[in-house]
């Protein structure tokens, strides 16, 4: 497309009572663009103004410097065949500054506001229109694997929008574990009566449902493709094959295998025969294989598989479906001993109020019917506080606060000893059985749940790190996981109850549609939704170092027998993780590019002569550092006007070259600054700046060998709720590079 430029300045919002309008737009003519003002360009005449060059002078790419792109977005929006860069000079430049005592301009601030005009026409020279991946076939049909209460809700609620399903369950009936629940939590006002279960309607739902096809007694062998058309291959349940990924046996256990003291889990490890060779394609898929119950016989005070009579909150259940439950139960929640304050491994509110509820059969089985809650949490949110607060007036049921520190064998029954209970004494109940709140595992912590024919493997990785929940962001995206068009609900998304999981199931359900209609119009599903943009590679100049493929959070990319990538584009979050990652800086956007950046950061004035004139590059994460400094702006906090800010997609997408580029431009520092890692990692991207931490610790050895300090070049971790903390972090920085001095490579 042969580009004709328009630029317009709001001097608006107080833009233009701070900075020098002319010197702006003398910026902007430098930079090769002419730039008109207006004073409201985002009322309905400043967007006429602006239309009326789209019409009669056929611009087609317009320079927006006003406020911050996350506002006014329908204002500037002139369709898809123009392209439209916005500026910030509100937010980040006029709403950060004030004029001098003496009413004049600042001139850093007046510097700080030619920059961003001057990379914001950069950027649009440099940014092409996109054009969508469109596949040439795609399906909508959605593969729902597991049958349970997840599995069916999600499949009913994706037909009933008018998808066809096919749900693969490895029992030989639909339901689940909720066949064997004897009652549901309350759902309706007072929410103090127990419910009967509707597992059995639901089950008679999707049976009669003709856009619902029904696979028992079957798993998923193998997952290929990529949304919209994954291509799915089926296996007998139980049977392992090639595809899965082995189970890990640590060295200790695989000395014991080898004595044959331990059995192997990787036994049979055979290669099956698939049922469907050929395989079906399908659009997305919803994982709702559900949860497992945790092992609780690592706590030998409390007696499991070794006392009679002791037993699990799941077994409890079951006893209860199939007859009378036992006059006097006392109900565990907490492993006490030595692990006093702490619950057992994945308890949540749900094993409270599952402990309520089995309380509740106790009394209604036994005219004199005792159960014995000991917690040293009890946790009901919401509504089920209602329950929880009936359940203390039930006459029968007991609940306090205490550490457990033995079960024993009374006679015919079980002795309870407690100590620090709410009472002040110590106690001693005589029960008949205990039950042990376990909790609940999502399938994904130890099993390969998945089987995806990628070339990163076949699971989700890196979930011990996340307790075994394969989200790719728990907080911002719910049912999203590491692996787009793959939507997670019920147990093996959180510990839910019946009730919560059909919500969830539906939410998952609703993505996935999300997923396959964004596929079939070429764009993005998530976080980016409805980018069109997606990678391209050089492939000529690749030297098949494998960084992209082996750095995709998404596993987006294959690649062939030399290594060279095979791009899966609906597979892609556009993060620019392999675009940060290539030496070669071939891989790149079509608004989105290394030669765009770079341009950018050049387009910043260093001055060379002015020791007070330092200059620092900030490439900041659009996801939180991004909007965190708006909200700093739209606090009017003061911010250092010796840094200019660069957004980019992810810091997993800053390609080191844009640094000595910085470094090289005679600027006197880079910061990066994007989501926090590790235990509290808010990444949209999943480890984009974790990746680009370790990437700035190899720049900094680089500095080194050049006699620079590698203090220069760092990293900061910030999250969107920190902004009144954004103009600390960032002047701690430029205190330490001024305490460096300046670039001594500056002016060279
Ligand atoms: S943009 Fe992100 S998700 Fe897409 S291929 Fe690159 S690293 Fe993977
Ligand atoms: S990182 Fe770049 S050079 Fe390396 S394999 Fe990927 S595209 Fe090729």
């Amino acid at each position: 497309m042969k580009k004709v430029y328009g630029a317009y300045l709001c001097t608006g919002c107080g833009i233009g009572e701070v900075l020098d309008v002319d010197g702006l737009k003398e910026a902007a003519s430098e930079t090769g663009v002419e730039m008109k003002e207006h004073a409201c360009l985002c009322g309905a005449e400043g967007r006429a103004f602006i239309e009326s060059d789209i019409k009669s002078a056929g611009v087609n790419t317009v320079v927006v410097c006003a406020c911050s792109p996350r506002v006014m977005q329908p204002e500037f929006d002139f369709g898809k065949e123009t392209i439209t860069v916005r500026g910030n000079l509100r937010e980040q430049v006029a709403w950060t500054g004030s004029l001098t005592e003496e009413g004049e301009v600042d001139e850093f601030l007046q510097e700080m506001g030619t920059d961003y005009v001057r990379m914001a026409v950069t950027r649009a020279q440099k940014t092409e229109l996109p054009e969508p991946y469109l596949l040439e076939t795609i399906s909508k049909k959605i593969l729902v694997m597991g049958g349970g209460i997840a599995g069916i809700t999600a499949a009913t609620e994706a037909a009933k929008a008018g998808y066809e399903v096919t749900i693969v369950e490895k029992d030989a009936q639909l339901g689940g574990k909720a066949l064997g629940w004897r009652k549901m939590f309350p759902t309706t006002y007072p929410y103090n009566a127990l419910e009967e279960p509707n597992i059995e309607a639901m089950i008679a739902a999707v049976e009669a449902d003709s856009k619902i096809t029904v696979k028992t007694s079957c798993e998923v062998a193998r997952i290929g493709g990529s949304p919209g058309q994954f291509n799915v291959t089926l296996k007998e349940a139980g049977t392992k094959g090639e595809w899965d990924a082995p189970a890990k046996v640590t060295a200790d256990e695989q000395d014991l295998i080898n004595k044959g003291e331990l059995e192997d889990p990787n036994a049979g490890m055979v290669k099956y025969t698939e049922l469907n060779p050929e395989g079906e394609i399908y659009g997305a898929v919803v994982l709702a294989t559900g949860w497992k119950p945790a092992d609780v016989s690592e706590y030998e005070h409390l007696g499991y598989g070794k006392l009679n009579n002791v037993v699990t909150n799941a077994e409890f259940e079951k006893l209860a479906k199939n007859g009378k439950v036992p006059a006097r139960v006392a109900f565990i929640q907490s492993p006490g001993g030595k692990e006093n304050d702490k619950d057992f491994p994945y308890c949540n509110s749900v094993t409270s109020m599952v402990a309520l509820k089995q309380a509740n059969y106790v009394v209604e089985d036994n005219e004199d019917g005792q159960a014995y809650i000991l917690y040293q949490h009890m946790r009901t949110p919401g509504n089920a506080e209602l329950y929880y607060k009936g359940m203390q007036a039930q006459d029968g049921v007991f609940m306090t606060k205490a550490s457990v520190t033995q079960v024993a064998e009374s006679g015919s029954g079980l002795v309870v000893s407690a100590a620090d209970t709410l009472l002040g004494d110590d106690l001693e109940l005589e029960v008949d059985m205990v039950v042990l709140a376990a909790g609940m595992i999502p399938t994904t912590a130890d099993e390969n749940t998945i089987n995806l024919a990628y070339r990163q493997g076949p699971a989700f990785l890196d979930l011990d790190l996340f307790d075994g929940y394969a989200d790719s962001h728990f907080i911002c995206f719910p049912y999203e996981t590491r692996r787009t068009g793959v939507y997670t609900c019920g147990g093996v998304r959180k510990a839910e109850t019946m009730e919560e999981t059909m919500d969830d199931a539906t939410g998952a359900a609703l993505k996935a549609i999300q997923c396959i209609e964004s596929a079939n119009r070429g764009v993005a599903v998530h976080p980016r939704s409805g980018d069109q943009t997606y990678p391209d590679f050089f492939f000529s100049r690749c030297t098949q170092c494998k960084r992209c493929t082996e750095e995709c959070p998404f596993g987006a990319l294959d690649d062939d027998e030399k290594g060279t990538p095979l791009p899966n584009p609906t597979r892609c979050r556009r993060c620019g993780t392999c675009m940060g990652a290539c030496p070669e800086r071939i891989i790149n956007f079509a608004d989105y590019s290394i030669d765009m950046i770079g341009s950018m950061v050049k387009s910043i004035e260093v001055p060379d002569d002015d020791e007070d004139k330092l200059r620092v590059a900030v490439f900041v994460c659009e996801n939180d550092a991004y909007p965190a400094i708006d909200m700093s702006g739209m606090h009017r906090n003061k911010m250092n006007t010796l840094v200019r800010f660069i957004p980019v997609r992810c810091l997993g997408s800053v390609n080191m070259v844009w640094i000595k580029d910085a470094m090289s431009s005679g600027m006197d520092g880079a910061l990066l600054l994007g989501c926090k890692y590790g235990d509290d990692y808010q990444c949209h991207f999943v480890k984009g700046s974790e990746i680009a931490s370790r990437r700035m610790d190899n720049i900094g050895e680089t500095l080194g060998s050049l006699g620079l300090e590698p203090e220069r070049c760092a990293v900061r971790e910030i999250a969107i709720s920190d902004y009144d903390k954004v103009p600390g972090i960032i002047d701690e920085f430029v205190e330490e590079i001024i305490e460096m001095g300046p670039n001594p490579f500056k002016g060279f």
